[in-house]
């Protein structure tokens, strides 16, 4: 391990990377080295001559399972036991992904992520390397490699000197317990629809309290599981 925020890819399908992650904020700060990206291709773990990495689910039915034995070995030859970084499978079966999640994992080494395919992982092993399962959301994709985008996304755009000084997220959806406000820019009328007047009469208490009314109400109506903890955890 060497220094600065790193990132490794256990996936069947290495080309995916880095994909979305080497445009714009998140490519300009791989270049830039403040982030690092290790691929894996899980394939070359396999021992027998098809090389083969699933193979048909134990109690029968659809699909095909990824063997145990491979990705083990996969793992174990790219985050060793005393990696200080959390593994993290990406599976509809784990827990969602928050925002304060992303959080802790920015402020640490970096992470190992594991991209299941076909039907998932043979649980011994997300047992035995004691995985830590990440979902992204109630839907199910076809790999974890979208998943794994996504992650890194979110955590590469909080690592110091990624986001410039003026946009430090703070103000955020989520980071204060509450979606964020809507936004406006010029055109002053578009078809017909006005600017907020409070936004352009300069009065920036009056700005931040129109604002904090927004996402409250957006807060309220959206997503009522938030609001609630969000008054659980003021009171
Ligand atoms: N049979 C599984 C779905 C497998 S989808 C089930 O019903 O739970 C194949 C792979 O896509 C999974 O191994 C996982 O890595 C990834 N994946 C699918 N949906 C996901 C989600 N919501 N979040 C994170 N990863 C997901």
């Amino acid at each position: 391990m060497t220094e600065g925020w790193s990132a490794t890819v256990l996936t069947l399908f290495p080309e995916m990377f880095p994909g979305p992650l080497g445009i714009s904020l998140a490519g300009r700060a791989l270049e830039a080295g403040l982030w690092r990206l290790e691929t894996v291709d899980i394939r070359r773990y396999a021992t027998d001559r098809h090389r083969s990495v699933d193979d048909t689910p134990a109690g029968g039915g659809a699909g095909m399972v990824m063997r145990a034995d491979v990705v083990a070995a996969a793992v174990d030859a790219v985050h060793p036991a005393g990696d200080p970084r959390p593994l993290i499978y990406l599976s509809p079966r784990g827990r969602p992904l928050t925002q304060k999640r992303v959080r802790e994992l920015a402020s640490g080494p970096g992470v190992a992520l594991l991209c299941g395919r076909f039907e998932g992982l043979d649980q011994r092993v997300i047992e035995a390397r004691q995985m830590e399962e990440v979902s992204l959301g109630d839907f199910v994709l076809s790999g974890g490699e979208p998943a794994a985008i996504a992650l890194l996304d979110a955590v590469i755009r909080l690592l110091p000197g990624v986001m410039g000084k003026e946009a430090s997220g703070e103000d955020e959806s989520f980071e204060g317990g509450l979606l964020e406000y809507p936004h406006y820019t010029r055109p002053q009328t578009f078809e017909g629809r006005e600017i907020p007047p409070v936004l352009t009469s300069g009065d920036h208490g009056k700005v931040k309290a129109w604002r904090r009314a927004r996402a409250e109400e957006t807060t309220k109506e959206r997503r009522p599981d938030l609001w609630e903890k969000f008054l659980r955890d003021r009171s």
